[in-house]
């Protein structure tokens, strides 16, 4: 038997239930510790301005898909002199702001994209039971080159054929 903390795709996170979907996968629903501190003043507050709920592809168990249904704390800023009126707590220790999927799920895309390219790894992420598209894999590499801010040392320039002989395209590497 699986214990509930099996589940969880952070320490953070509380797991209330896990639930086998009749369509296939896992529903696995939690919640996070309230903190309500706001990130733009820093400043706790105390005023309760809702839920929100994040549903994110977490890692495959028992080679089916898992969806984490997480319930974030919503809040209202009561410092006059922030810009910022609601807030959602941070959940930056289990996924990125607006992101479908936990981190370390978008760790293994990214790995597999660079090693393989689009649409080979969505081949493969299909068959580890994590449904991705080749475009999502290109997008997560491309996030993943953004938060490095490390300048390239090194540029390639090459060209390819988009149709032989007709139209070709350049390619800065
Ligand atoms: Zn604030």
């Amino acid at each position: 038997m699986i214990s509930r903390k099996h589940w969880s795709p952070g320490s953070d996170v509380s797991v209330q239930s896990v639930e086998r979907r009749d369509s296939g996968g896992w529903t696995v629903s939690g919640s996070l510790t309230p903190n309500g501190i706001c990130p733009d003043c820093g400043l706790q507050s105390r005023r309760r301005h809702g839920w929100r709920r994040r549903r994110l592809q977490d890692y495959p168990a028992h080679g089916d898909g898992v969806t984490v249904t997480l319930w974030v704390c919503r809040w209202r800023c009561l410092a006059p002199a922030c810009p910022r009126r609601t807030f959602s707590d941070q959940i930056g220790s289990i996924a990125r702001p607006f992101a479908r999927r936990t981190s370390r799920v978008g760790e293994i895309v990214s790995h597999l994209g660079h090693a393989t390219g689009g649409r080979p790894a969505e081949r493969l992420l299909h068959r580890l039971g994590l449904g991705v598209s080749d475009d999502t894999v290109l997008r997560q590499l491309k996030n993943r080159a953004q938060d490095t801010a490390e300048p390239p040392t090194v540029i390639g320039i090459d060209d390819w054929s988009w149709r032989k002989s007709q139209t070709y395209g350049t390619i800065i590497v």
